[in-house]
């Protein structure tokens, strides 16, 4: 059995005007399960047939409009036509369009308002950029070539350009419309690093955080370190956009970088950020995950242990309770007690576990020196059911830089790269990159809801 899809166009008159597009032969029966209904191959021939006729008539219709020059209002002439071949989601189409001059001045116009150079609509920039930011460039090109008639610009070194072009043209601050007030906003930044393939530099930094509020309204923004990006204004904008006002109490964390600080002063957010919770207890799991691996052998070493291991855990309940002054006296214990496990050999693959204790102490310790006005009563925050920090490296920072851009060993950055990469894939995640693609990436990404990242 045969079919026609045929495409009837109205005029204004309603003269009608028909064109065969497609013509499907299938078996009338339904024996054949893959027989059923139309192929993806059926499908992208009809979207591509249906383009192709769309777009000859619009270019029909655009042939004979005579414009008025923008500066004497006269009805210009046809000066010449140019050929213009376009990629669209649904197949690539070449359109003749007239070029105008005016009789009367010789004003040249174009007769559209396309960008010049223009060879892809808007529409299959956006798609590709909104893949691109949730693949490779190679993989995005190739789902694009699969399913849908786009037979042109899918080479994924089009895909990166064009991908690019979108994130250089993403507002900043992203448009949009007035959020209603927040009472309180807390704001978190980090940095993170991804492979370089840059000459010189093996690593570039990446800094990422997020804003949100107590209602659940939530913010991403991002760039790459020494890039144009200004980072301060992306922040400013993301809190305007969940709603920040004069009266918005703003709390800031970061894991201590001098640089996230400034960046942070910047975007007028004045008060010394806390340190992250989250940031101070990867460090102490660290430490009790090494004083758990100290021998025991012997009554001495047992003790020992024993304290070194009392103390770890009494130094996370100091931090937590705000009682950061009192860390010292933890550490001091701890030292006091680890010369039994001096002279302790590394083993064939490993270094000692006393060597380690110690590193980690002395790094613990590096890390909380000039830091402690910025620790604050996290368990008092936590039971006031406020933030302590949040799961950024974990969260936000895995959706935004690791899973695309830290995947693989293989995959090597360039700074402006990663940078525009980064734009886009916050756009997806804030669900501003544009009309209809703004897919949410909801908080699923979020494997660590900030209540378990404080117990
Ligand atoms: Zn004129």
């Amino acid at each position: 059995m045969a079919w026609i899809v045929r495409l009837v166009s109205l005029g204004a008159e309603g003269e009608e005007h028909s064109t065969d597009v497609l013509q499907i032969a299938k078996p009338r029966d339904l024996t054949d399960l893959a027989s059923v209904g139309l192929t993806l191959a059926e499908g992208k021939r009809l979207l591509a047939g249906v383009q192709q006729e769309l777009v000859a008539a619009q270019a029909r219709a655009h042939a004979v409009r005579r414009p008025e020059c923008r500066s004497c209002g006269v009805a210009c002439r046809v000066k010449d036509y140019r050929q213009h071949a376009i990629a669209t989601l649904f197949g690539r189409v070449t359109v003749r369009l007239p070029r105008f001059r005016c009789a009367d001045c010789g004003t040249i116009a174009a007769g559209t308002g396309w960008p010049p150079h223009a060879r892809s609509t808007p529409e299959l920039d956006r798609l590709g950029a909104q893949l691109s930011a949730l693949l490779t460039y190679r993989t995005a090109a190739a789902v694009l070539a699969q399913m849908f008639p786009v037979d042109a610009g899918t080479a994924h070194e089009t895909l990166r350009r064009h991908t690019f072009e979108v994130a250089e043209e993403l507002p900043v601050p992203a448009t949009v419309e007035p959020a209603t007030p927040a009472e309180m906003i807390t704001v978190t930044f980090d940095s993170t690093f991804i492979r370089s393939c840059e000459q010189g530099e093996r690593h570039l930094e990446v800094r990422i955080g997020n804003v949100e509020t107590t209602t659940g309204r939530r913010r991403v923004f991002g760039a790459m370190a020494k890039t144009g990006t200004d980072l301060a204004a992306l922040i400013r904008g993301s809190l305007d956009a969940v709603g920040r006002t004069e009266g918005t109490a703003l709390s800031a964390f970061t894991d201590g970088c001098p640089g996230l600080r400034r960046v942070l002063l910047d975007a007028g957010i004045a008060e010394l950020p806390i340190l992250d919770w989250f940031h101070l207890a990867m460090r102490l799991q660290h430490l009790t995950r090494v004083a758990g691996a100290l021998p025991s052998d012997g009554p001495e070493r047992a003790a020992a242990k024993a304290v070194i291991v009392r103390e770890v855990e009494r130094l996370r309940w100091r931090l937590w309770n705000g009682k950061a002054r009192d860390a010292g006296i933890s550490l001091d214990r701890i030292r006091a007690v680890v010369h039994h496990f001096r002279g302790e050999p590394d083993g064939r693959r490993s270094v000692a576990p006393s060597r380690k204790l110690w590193t980690a102490l002395r790094a613990l310790n590096g890390y909380l020196v000039g830091q402690s006005d910025r620790l604050v009563d996290y368990g008092e925050r936590h039971r006031m059911g406020l933030r302590v920090g949040t799961a950024l490296t974990e969260g936000t920072a895995n959706f935004l830089v690791n899973r695309r851009m830290n995947k693989s060993q293989q995959m090597r950055w360039t700074r402006r790269g990663a940078d525009r990469l980064l734009q886009v894939r916050c756009a997806v995640y804030n669900g501003t990159l544009g009309i209809g693609l703004g897919q949410r990436f909801q908080a699923a990404n979020d494997p660590h809801p900030p209540a378990t990242i404080a117990a």
